[in-house]
């Protein structure tokens, strides 16, 4: 596991739950010794809840390991990026993986936005290399999308829809593409909520609520938006303009003011809505 972010600590998470081994490496210093209690505190609640026993919560602790080195892949079978959403740290980290971990082994990323068949490019194991797109919280989200690369080879895409469905999850597999699946549908309907309060045709909680009680959404877009994170909606909305060519997915000017605002949502305390904690 590269990278031991929200996204990063999730996916440890259930691996090591279903019987994975794991390494979790990241760069960044003292975050592996607080990521592990993160994970700990997760495994609590899920012993609390009943949906896991302390025994399973005891063995999956023991399975994973941290690591501040990208060495740490010498001897896997897989490896799962989920390290920041940038193209250069991306590609240098795949270009590295390439070269420390063993011919066979499968190396996935986790990206929302970047394109698997570029970053499988840095490599010289393009038939290896695919897209696994994690829904956050990772341990409660039933869904990863497959992402094929153009070079993806299908013995790659049916071990990891295999490894997928064995993390009790389901896997559904999609070509590489803008947004993939889950972004290009998700992203234009939060930006087109983010018009509709732009242009004063109701408040964020009225739309929240035409989208929660209309549409039966468990969570309405600018709340979502929110969760996700300001910033990381634009990204994505500026990748679908750009490398689809289509000025539909242009991002309202209003989110652009908001994260240059720094108003990024519940990560900052303050998006569409007010967060005290
Ligand atoms: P995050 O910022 O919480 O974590 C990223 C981690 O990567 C950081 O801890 C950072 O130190 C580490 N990192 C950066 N460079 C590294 C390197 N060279 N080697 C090792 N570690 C490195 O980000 P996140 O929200 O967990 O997102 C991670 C990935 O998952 C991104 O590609 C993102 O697009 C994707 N994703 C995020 C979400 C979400 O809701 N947050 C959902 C699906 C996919």
């Amino acid at each position: 596991m590269v990278g031991a972010g929200t996204m990063g600590n999730g996916i440890a998470h259930v691996f090591a739950l279903h019987g994975w081994d794991t390494a979790l490496i990241d760069v960044a210093p003292g975050l592996l010794e607080r990521v592990l209690a993160t994970i700990r505190t997760n495994f609590e609640r899920q012993v609390k809840k009943g949906t896991v026993s302390a025994e399973q919560r005891d063995a999956a602790l023991a399975r994973i390991r941290t690591s501040p080195s990208l060495a740490a892949v010498a001897d896997v079978e897989l490896v799962v990026e989920a390290a920041t959403e940038q193209s250069e740290t991306k590609f240098k980290i795949f270009r590295e993986l390439d070269r420390l971990a063993p011919p066979a082994a499968v190396l996935a990323s986790n990206t929302s936005s970047i394109s698997v068949s570029t970053i499988a490019a840095q490599t010289k194991r393009p038939a290896q290399v695919i897209g696994m797109h994690f829904m956050n919280p990772v341990p409660v989200m039933p869904l990863v999308e497959v992402i094929r690369g153009l070079e993806t080879a299908d013995e790659t895409v049916v071990k990891v829809v295999e490894i997928v469905e064995a993390l009790h999850k389901t896997p559904v597999v999609v070509n590489d593409s803008p947004g993939f699946v889950s972004n290009r549908v998700l992203l234009p309907m939060i930006n087109e909520a983010v018009y509709c309060v732009m242009e004063g045709v109701a408040t964020p909680e009225a739309v929240d609520t035409v989208m929660k009680l209309g549409m039966n959404h468990p969570l309405g877009p600018l709340a979502l938006a929110d969760l996700i994170g300001l910033d990381v909606c634009l990204a994505i909305l500026e990748v679908l303009q750009r490398d689809l060519g289509d000025d539909k997915y242009r991002p309202a000017p209003l989110l652009r003011k908001m994260v240059a605002a720094g108003r990024l949502g519940r990560k900052t305390g303050r998006g569409f809505y007010v967060y005290r904690d």
